[in-house]
């Protein structure tokens, strides 16, 4: 299959020059060529198949033509190495918790998927050592870490800025080692991301060591996300509350969401999806207005989701044509203050005993209100609430139990490279590695 991008003016790229590349030449995002339509005898017996065994036939269609089936299976089963259940919180509401993965959010699927793909093409290739450069402020460093950790050909540095990321977001990527460097820059995330951009233009450097990013954009982080869509509706199915389903997906760079619509198009029965949005409303003023104005992002409670200019909103745009009144058909939109989600968090505790954490909150929150007669909501809960452990104690008024998993990450050695903002000082680096 051939990927194209979606600003048009780039070659079409194989899948492996996709993963490899991430971004397009001309900055676009790619694109597959062709959605496949999964049979009807697939959505019949989807209620009697594993995790793995959905997730599998939707990499098949995907990746199928590219990848090898035994390695492929081989793929998605050691990516999905934990559950993604859905768990009921109302009558008509059900929470798809995201966060059994290593680092407790949905990001680790896209991740280790991303991975082990990219460690098939590197043997395959049989090609020198690759280098991925990641700048973080927080969960990306740490979903790309841990979905990096040991394989082989592959090594990580992570770019964090000095003293802004949370103690439990530092040791889930400085406790590692193996094939995972930490960098500890002195300066802002915005000093991480300039050092990677620069290092991925810099010709000497790229001579020396090839390098790539684990960006959130490449097709392998992102198509991945469809296999959990699918395992929902087969969950809800068994239920027998899938007659019409409507899909709420906390959204920042609505990567997640695209890959849901992906779903429908592949034939998925989902009625309708909403996209849930902080106070960073870029695209629910796009849907009541169908003009597209970006503007820098405001800090929020659900900071996952301070994002200011949506970079899946391209695929979003070019899935349906530009065509405004086909999107605001099919997703609606949603948004909430800090103060809304708070209350949210401390409403739904106190009458479900259901423990949101600020992400999910602004989906559940807009299921509560936007369902309709007749219809079942599924909410994607993207991030276990431990992961914001003092911002929703600070909302319940009550300590919040830190899974096992992350506490573990709490008692390793943090290893960093001390590292200035400047250019040169992080080349001679790299150049002695
Ligand atoms: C990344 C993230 C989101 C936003 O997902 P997008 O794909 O960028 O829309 C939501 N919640 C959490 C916890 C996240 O880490």
């Amino acid at each position: 299959m051939k990927y194209y991008s979606t600003n048009g003016k780039a070659d079409r790229a194989t899948l492996r020059e996709a993963v490899v590349k991430g971004l397009a030449g001309d900055k676009g995002l790619y694109m597959p060529e062709v959605i496949k339509r999964l049979p009807e005898s697939f959505f019949d017996e989807i209620q009697d198949l594993s995790f793995q065994e959905v997730a599998y036939r939707v990499a098949d269609a995907f990746f199928g033509e590219d990848v090898p089936a035994d390695t492929l299976k081989q793929i998605v089963y050691d990516t999905l190495s934990f559950d993604c259940p859905v768990v009921k919180v109302t009558d008509t509401i059900y929470s798809l918790e995201l966060f059994h993965g290593p680092t407790l959010a949905f990001k680790d699927v896209g991740a280790r998927f991303m991975a082990r793909l990219l460690g098939h093409f590197i043997k395959q290739e049989g090609t020198q050592q690759v280098n991925v450069l990641v700048a973080t402020s927080g969960d990306t460093g740490s979903a790309v870490a841990n979905g990096f950790l040991g394989v082989e050909g592959i090594h990580v540095y992570v770019l964090y800025p000095k003293g802004k990321v949370s103690a439990i977001q530092e040791c889930q990527f400085t406790t590692l080692g193996r094939n995972i460097t930490a960098l500890e820059v002195d300066g802002v995330f915005d000093d991480c991301q300039a050092l990677v951009k620069s290092a991925f233009m810099d010709e000497e450097l790229n001579r020396h060591m090839k390098l790539t990013s684990a960006n959130s954009i490449n097709v392998a982080r992102f198509l991945p996300q469809a296999f959990y869509y699918f395992y929902a509706y087969a969950q809800m199915k068994k239920l027998g509350k899938a007659g019409q389903l409507v899909v709420c997906v906390p959204s920042g760079n609505f990567g997640n969401i695209t890959a849901g619509i992906f779903g429908k198009v592949m034939g998925l029965p989902v009625k309708r999806f909403i996209a849930a949005n902080n106070a960073n409303d870029i695209f629910y003023n796009y849907l009541q207005t169908g003009s597209y104005n970006p503007r820098p992002s405001v800090q929020t409670i659900a900071n996952a989701m301070d994002v200011g200019d949506p970079s899946n909103f391209a695929r979003i745009y070019d899935l349906y044509k530009g065509d405004h009144d086909a999107i605001a058909a099919e997703i609606s939109g949603a948004t909430y203050t800090d103060a809304q989600i708070a209350e949210t968090v401390c409403n739904c505790y106190e009458q479900t005993g259901y423990l949101l954490d600020p992400h999910g909150a602004c989906g559940f929150r807009a299921l509560s209100e936007g369902l309709r007669e007749g219809e079942c909501g599924v909410f994607l809960e993207t991030a276990h609430p431990a992961k914001f452990k003092s911002t929703v104690e600070g909302i319940i008024n009550a300590p919040v139990a830190v899974p096992e998993k992350l506490a573990a990450f709490m008692k390793g050695q943090k290893q960093s490279v001390p590292m200035s903002r400047d250019f040169a000082d992080f080349k001679a680096y790299l150049m002695s590695r």
